[in-house]
């Protein structure tokens, strides 16, 4: 195993409306879609379509969603093993209403992504051990991403944190026993109270997590790119120019395919910039997991 993700699916019901109905109103819809997402399995698709081994712990309903999720990660070759379900629960779902001018309204059921425990990192330790990675994010219960950060530093294993969505109780002394930090501006804003409008506010928030003890503190900044802040250096790598048509998942490309090339390579910046190609072939794309490149189309891109 390369790769653990302990973390989150969802399925994405997509409506694409004319308009909202109001209350006690039925409408008609032109269109419908259903969508693999959910951060964590964003994460495990993306690494995997590079040809990471990935496995997954995460848990899902005993609904018709369930099989069709575990499919999909099996689809990409990842290991679902410490993929559950869990009895008398729903899968977690995103009921998404895109209207005709591609604003969103998204609701987020989290369902079974409640029931992921730090329980369940412990019975999978036996494999979790083999991997070389642990990376996690915030949509199951913080315990469970405690216990993973925990478990890591206990074998080993560096971890990477992605504080998406960004929950302002997030406990710092857990934030500083991940060893990358990698949110994205608003996550920063949110976590750091401080302005994050320019690079400069950018580097100066992310430093003040640095002097709080985060050993590295990576920035996704959109179509500016991306910024490396340690305690000797801050580094960035631009955005690629490109035709953004839906950037739903760029974030999750990012971390994927960052961690797909550190574990190969364990350069950081090389795997930077891999990521930035990846996430920006992705935002060209409609869709988020059936957006990700696999690793030719990066290696062309960046030729
Ligand atoms: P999130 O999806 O979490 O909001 P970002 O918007 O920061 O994350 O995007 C993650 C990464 O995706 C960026 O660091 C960048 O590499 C790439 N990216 C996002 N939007 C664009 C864009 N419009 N053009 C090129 N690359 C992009």
């Amino acid at each position: 195993m390369d790769i653990a993700v302990i973390g989150s699916n969802m399925v994405d019901l997509i409506s694409y409306i004319d308009k909202m109905p109001k209350e006690g109103e039925t409408l008609e819809a032109p269109d419908f879609e259903i969508g693999c997402g959910g951060k964590g399995a964003n994460q495990a698709v993306a690494a995997a379509k590079l040809g990471s081994n990935v496995m997954m712990v995460t848990k899902v309903g005993d609904d018709l969603f369930a099989d069709n999720t575990i499919n999909n990660l099996e689809k990409y070759g990842i290991d679902t093993e410490f993929t559950v379900k869990v009895p008398g629960t729903s899968s977690g779902v995103a009921p998404i209403f895109v209207d005709p001018e591609s604003k969103n309204r998204i609701l987020i059921i989290k369902g079974a992504n409640q029931h992921l425990s730090p329980e369940d990192v412990d019975g999978a330790a036996e494999k979790l051990k083999q991997c070389s990675l642990i990376v996690l994010q915030l949509e199951v219960p913080l315990p469970t991403v405690y216990r993973a950060i925990e478990f890591g530093n206990e074998h080993g294993i560096p971890v990477i944190l992605n504080p998406a969505p960004a929950s302002k109780e997030l406990d710092f002394e857990y934030v500083c026993k991940s060893d990358f930090f990698i949110p994205n501006e608003s996550e920063l804003e949110i976590l750091t109270d401080m302005p994050v409008d320019t690079d400069d506010q950018i580097r100066v928030a992310a430093m003040t997590l640095i002097e709080r003890g985060v050993k590295n503190v990576i920035v996704t900044m959109g179509s500016r790119g991306v910024m490396w802040v340690t305690k000797d250096d801050v580094q960035t790598v631009a955005s690629h120019k490109v035709d953004a048509i839906d950037t739903t998942g760029a974030g999750d490309a990012f971390i994927g395919c960052f961690s797909h090339y550190f574990v190969q390579s364990g350069d950081v910046l090389e795997a930077m910039k891999k990521a930035t190609a990846f996430a920006a072939l992705s935002v060209m794309k409609r869709g988020t997991q059936t957006s990700y490149p696999g690793l030719e189309e990066v290696e062309e891109f960046l030729k």
